[in-house]
């Protein structure tokens, strides 16, 4: 059984300046253990996708069921990765790490035992009584993705998680996230704007078309690697191909002259930072 299916989810916004087709007609399917990346031109509805895809907004028409059940709200079983880590300062790593089961009366000893496992082995462990403003930008990140794992996600979305990151901590924090997701098995959907990021994480690169979106492709990755890890793909030759393709594919070409376009200023070379 699909862990995620999204079967032909249309949002249309309602607004006084008038009405806002983000999603056209959307429609695919995860099974256990993937990671897709999700690409678009800014503004064409992948927070939107996320948001439908985690039950905090109903769409306008089509349905979502995670692991066969139909998302009609807000669902314990998706986990959500943002921007902001959202860890709470009077708390010490171990209790922002428990929050999530807490606030959802999940904390048997079960549970518990999982969290302070990850904890372990992730390297959280001696940090466990720390504040989240004694660790660093990298490591917060590495909390964020442990709290969200605790609760036994089936699926974990992810929406620019990482683009408040300086580059070096970027990159630090792509290996170490993927190497989690990775050994934890989860299905993971990360929506990017960085075509970089796309191609070294996903499986599978679902490129959106500009507003109204509908899937322009689903580009398949494979990079002939023994392990595969983000660093070690950007080294592969075929990164480049991918990289030219999306790119094409998300219309840059027709940006490249126009500075109002999304994206636009960004150089392949740029966007690949
Ligand atoms: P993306 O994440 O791809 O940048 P969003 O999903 O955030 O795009 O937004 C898609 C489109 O829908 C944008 O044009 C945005 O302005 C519009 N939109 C998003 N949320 C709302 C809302 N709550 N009400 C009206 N329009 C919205
Ligand atoms: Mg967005």
């Amino acid at each position: 059984m699909a862990v995620l299916s999204v079967e032909g989810v249309r949002q249309v916004y309602q607004s006084p300046a008038g009405e806002t087709v983000a999603l056209q007609d959307i429609s695919f399917t995860m099974e256990k253990g993937d990671f897709f990346s999700l690409v678009g031109p800014s503004g064409c509805g992948k927070s939107t996708l996320l948001s439908i895809i985690a039950g905090t907004l109903r769409p306008t028409a089509g349905r979502v069921t995670v692991a066969g059940e139909e998302v009609t709200g807000p669902n314990p079983h998706i986990g959500y990765m943002l921007q902001q880590d959202n860890l709470l300062e009077w708390r010490s790593i171990r209790q922002n790490v428990l929050f999530g089961l807490e606030i959802r009366h999940q904390l048997t000893p079960e549970l518990r035992d999982r969290a302070d496992h990850l904890l372990e082995t992730y390297g959280l462990a001696e940090f466990a009584n720390s504040r989240p403003s004694q660790l660093s930008g990298g490591m917060r990140q590495r909390v964020a993705l442990i709290r969200t794992l605790a609760v036994g996600p089936d699926i974990l979305l992810l929406d620019e998680a990482f683009s408040a990151l300086d580059y070096q901590t970027r990159m630090e924090v792509t290996e170490d996230v993927y190497g989690i997701i990775r050994r934890e098995q989860v299905t993971a959907l990360m929506v990017t704007h960085d075509i970089a990021e796309s191609i070294c994480m996903g499986d599978q690169v679902l490129i959106l078309s500009p507003r109204p979106a509908v899937i322009r492709e689903t580009l398949p990755i494979t990079f002939d690697l023994p392990v595969r890890t983000p660093l070690r793909c950007r080294g592969c030759p075929a990164f480049a191909s991918y990289f030219d393709h999306i790119w094409k594919e998300l219309g840059m070409h027709e940006t490249d002259s126009d500075p109002s376009g999304s994206l636009a200023g960004e150089s392949p070379v740029s966007a690949a930072e």
